[in-house]
């Protein structure tokens, strides 16, 4: 790279900017894959990712990929060719699960909401009498809403119900087994402020004794990862793939951040400057995206004002201010944007930057 680039605050859709003790993790020495210290390290991670998963479950693990490789490990190891998948869609999110699920052979049944509402769990339960999967976004980061996933855990039945909480880990409550989530994948790079490249992933015994024998993947195949990284087997570690080491160091960091400021007070922090962001907003004239009472705290969807080029105001943001927000997706590329306060950029000062920046952007832009 050849220009200087100061730090960006990278308050768009994620990556978020990461706590700086995350970052300083990265520096420190590499360690074996097997070695002692980092299987204690990923012990560690795995209990921290149980606290922010609220599950008991044992298998709960850092993926070594990102959020998108959880969507797909949920997939292909609860879905044998021809089982029904009820998928509720109402961004673009649940539209990947639906290309995901179609990939290993999964009748999908689709339960469509206009982008901008959250999942009605009524319309679900009546799409298909008895699905394998049923399977919805937490937190849809395309459109900035917060569906009930409590909702779909007490329609599920006997089906298993998987749950994207890609954006809502780490930012807002999860509370994976009171809920009834069966399969849960997140990723790192939003609100647990780490950056991309792990997809924390939990899985109930129930669904595990339900998976798939022998999944296409032989990468994300649950059974074999059973022994990488979970004290799950009771033994030893197995050597499945080389652990992304800097990357769980990074991860432990990130979780001892969290929990030093204590999961409620980091939620909370979250849920404040989302709602100082979103009443700034309105003050100035723009309105929100997201319908209201279901909006996101830590992902903000404002519809640009008529007249208003959105890509220019995204560069000239980016340009004079070093700060970037993100464009909307499908049919509302150019007509939304998406700006989020996840992980150490959730607080009142990123509120009263982004606030005055955008003024003065949508101006002069
Ligand atoms: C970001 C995101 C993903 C995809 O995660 P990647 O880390 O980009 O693969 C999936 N679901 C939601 C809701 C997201 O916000």
């Amino acid at each position: 790279m050849s220009k200087t680039i100061l730090e960006r605050r990278l308050f768009g859709p994620g990556p978020s900017n990461p706590y700086p003790e995350a970052t300083s993790a990265l520096g420190l020495p590499l360690l074996g894959h097997l070695d002692p210290e980092f299987i204690a390290r990923m012990d560690n991670v795995c209990d921290g990712l149980r606290v922010l998963w609220g599950t008991k479950n044992s298998r709960t693990l850092p993926l070594s990929a990102t959020g998108s490789a959880g969507m797909e490990a949920a997939f292909v190891n609860t879905i044998n060719p021809g089982d029904v998948a009820v998928i509720a869609i109402n961004g673009l999110f649940g539209e990947r699960m639906c290309e995901v699920a179609s990939r290993v052979g999964a009748e999908i049944v689709r339960v469509e909401h206009d982008y901008g509402t959250p999942i009605d769990a009524e319309r679900v339960a009546a799409a298909h009498p008895n699905p394998k999967v049923i399977a919805g976004v937490h937190a849809e980061t395309s459109t900035g809403v917060v569906s009930d996933i409590a909702a779909l855990g007490a329609i599920k039945g006997d089906a298993l119900l998987i749950t994207d909480a890609v954006t809502s880990i780490g930012g807002m409550p999860v509370l994976a087994d009171e809920w009834g989530i069966d399969v849960g994948y997140a990723g790192t790079q939003k609100c647990i402020g780490v950056a991309p490249g792990l997809a924390p992933f939990t899985i109930s015994d129930r669904a595990f004794e339900r998976r798939v024998a022998k999944p296409q993947s032989w990468y994300l195949d649950l059974g074999l990862l059973g022994g990488y990284a979970t004290g799950s087997t009771g033994g030893k570690r197995t050597y499945h793939h080389t652990a992304p080491v800097a990357m769980v160091a990074s991860l432990e960091a990130g979780l001892n951040r969290i929990q030093a400021e204590g999961l409620e007070a980091v939620t909370k922090r979250h849920q404040e400057a989302g709602k100082a962001l979103q009443d700034g907003i309105q003050e100035m004239g723009l309105e929100l995206f997201a319908a209201e009472g279901h909006r996101l705290p830590q992902l903000t969807t404002v519809k640009v004002p008529n007249g208003v080029d959105s890509a220019k105001v995204r560069s000239y943001l980016l340009n004079r201010f070093n700060i970037e927000i993100g464009g909307g997706v499908a049919q509302y590329a150019d007509t939304v944007w998406r700006i989020g306060l996840m992980g150490p950029n959730a607080n009142p000062a990123s509120v009263a930057l982004i606030l005055a920046s955008l003024k003065e952007a949508i101006d002069k832009a």
